[in-house]
């Protein structure tokens, strides 16, 4: 069978549900080709769940802290098959969710792996993709564009492939039906910290091996300094500018043995289960690019500035294109894709304004450039830095630890990038984020009223900092 459509999408992750429910507000006819299930790796195996391990172990932390609240507790007890269920509760929420609003939509659904099959014979501009369906029938999809969709999926370190055992990547970590003692972390970026901080809460034994100098890497040096700290103090063990590899690990009876490798040093470690974060890498295989004059950079999917790709009908977004693979970047990508296939006005993508957020204890949130990353690119940089121990709210929620440091140009009062370590700032960053797209300077901000008591007022005091001017210290 053959279907036309205006807009056919291949993945209904989220770039490519919030694709097509763009496209359908703009009155095109859409179909979604999804060969797992809508939401994809953000809502099934990524943000989400993820997110909901992470408040289950933090309200367990939160508990075992509650008598410097004033409140004694006794025979408290983790049962992790209820946390568990409670995390697919959650998603199965959100999933009937995203199918509501594709019926709302009147977007079309079509569950099957597709494969671009080039230009069809209907119109040398439109894109046909063939679909296999789950009996193993086909159907043909055709349109006259084409949104690539197809997300990224966990990097896999030769030799240490998921066994879902003993060695783990993020997929199989949140399935597991019971904690482990102790994990060995092979990677302490974004995905690697989240998991190490939420298994400690849970009271796991926990040691995280980064290559790099520091933990999040691409972060600010201060903020990751404090992290590590801060994991430091809850019994998180951390081993950066060390490597593991296939040589260096054996799995054994009782679960995992590595030499972990610091320049001429080893260091041996053992674990229960051995969890691999170590990157995501982009689907861009066995979908029929091959079929088609698209370009790659470095295994992932070449656009340009409107998410087209080198065949002008074909758009590709979110993490199969690379870049910061995060979710809202996706949703971003993807409705900048519809309005330019629909001829609607497309603002300038500043992809280092989007908010990167890091879901620990305490989070982390930075927008715009680190400090070390302004002065590389020649400014004359000033920073304003405002703890959250001099704020009212911080101290009354018991989580003063951290930061908020806003790096600006000294010449042309710009904001150049905020970086945040504390409690709630990944609901703080939007301020930020909205600031610099505005080009607010940093007395522009400052002068807002920031209400009392809240943590908002830190944004407010760091950005006063930046002239000296902060009120609370
Ligand atoms: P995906 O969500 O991966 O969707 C792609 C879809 O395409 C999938 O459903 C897949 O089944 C489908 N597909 C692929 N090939 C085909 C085919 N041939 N035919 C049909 N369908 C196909 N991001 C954040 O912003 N915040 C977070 O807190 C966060 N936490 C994360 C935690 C973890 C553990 C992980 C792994 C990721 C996290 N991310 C987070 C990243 C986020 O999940 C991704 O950036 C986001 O899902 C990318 O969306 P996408 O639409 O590009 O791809």
């Amino acid at each position: 069978m053959t279907i036309s459509c205006d807009v056919a999408i291949l993945g209904g992750g989220t770039g490519g549900y919030v694709a097509a429910i763009r496209a359908a507000q703009l009155g095109k006819s859409v179909v979604v080709i999804e060969m797992d299930k809508l939401g994809g790796t953000c809502l099934h195996r990524g943000c989400i769940p993820s997110k909901s391990l992470l408040r289950s172990a933090e309200v367990y932390a939160e508990i075992n802290e509650s008598e410097s609240y004033g409140i004694e507790t006794s025979g408290v007890q983790l049962v992790f098959p209820k946390v568990q269920k409670r995390k697919e509760a959650v998603v199965e929420q959100l999933h009937q969710g995203v199918q509501y609003l594709m019926r709302k939509n009147k977007i079309q659904v079509i569950k099957g792996k597709g494969r671009v099959t080039g230009p069809s014979i209907f119109s040398p501009r439109s894109g046909a993709v063939a679909v296999e369906l789950e009996d193993g029938e086909m159907e043909t999809v055709v349109s006259n564009h084409l949104i690539i969709a197809t997300g990224s999926r966990p990097r896999v370190l030769p030799g240490l492939e998921p066994d879902g055992k003993v060695i783990l990547s993020s997929d199989e970590a949140l399935t597991l039906d019971e904690l482990p003692s102790s994990i060995v972390i092979v990677g302490g970026g974004v995905i690697g910290v989240e998991w190490a901080s939420m298994l400690v809460d849970f009271g796991v034994q926990v040691t995280v091996v980064e290559a790099a100098g520091q933990l999040l890497p691409q972060e600010d040096e201060e903020v990751a300094k404090e992290l590590q700290r801060l994991l430091k103090k809850r019994g998180v063990k951390i081993l950066t500018e060390t490597t593991v590899d296939a040589a260096t690990c054996k799995v054994t009876d009782d679960g995992i043995a590595i030499d972990a490798r610091k320049g001429e040093q080893t260091q041996s470690l053992s674990a229960e289960k051995l969890l691999v974060s170590v990157g995501r890498v982009a689907n861009v295989e066995n979908i029929g690019l091959e079929n088609t004059d698209i370009r790659f950079d470095k295994g992932i999917i070449a656009v340009n500035a409107s998410m087209q790709t080198a065949e002008p009908h074909i758009y590709a977004i979110g993490d199969c294109i690379g870049g910061l693979q995060l979710a809202h970047a996706a949703s971003h990508e993807g409705i900048m894709a519809v309005n330019h296939l629909a001829g609607e006005k497309l603002h300038p993508y500043h992809t280092h304004l989007v908010p990167r957020c890091v879901y620990t204890r305490p989070e982390v949130a930075s927008v715009g450039h680190t400090e070390k990353e302004a002065k590389a690119l020649g400014h004359d940089v000033v920073t304003g830095k405002f703890p959250f121990s001099a704020i009212g709210k911080a101290i009354v929620y018991g989580q003063k630890d951290g930061f908020v440091k806003v790096v600006a140009d000294r010449s042309s009062g710009d904001i150049l990038g905020v970086q945040m370590i504390g409690p709630h700032v990944t609901d703080l960053i939007g301020e930020a984020a909205l600031a610099q797209l505005l080009d607010a300077t940093p007395w522009e901000v400052g002068e807002a009223i920031h209400a009392h008591p809240t943590l908002s007022e830190i944004i407010g005091e760091a950005m006063l900092a930046v002239d000296g001017r902060s009120i609370g210290i």
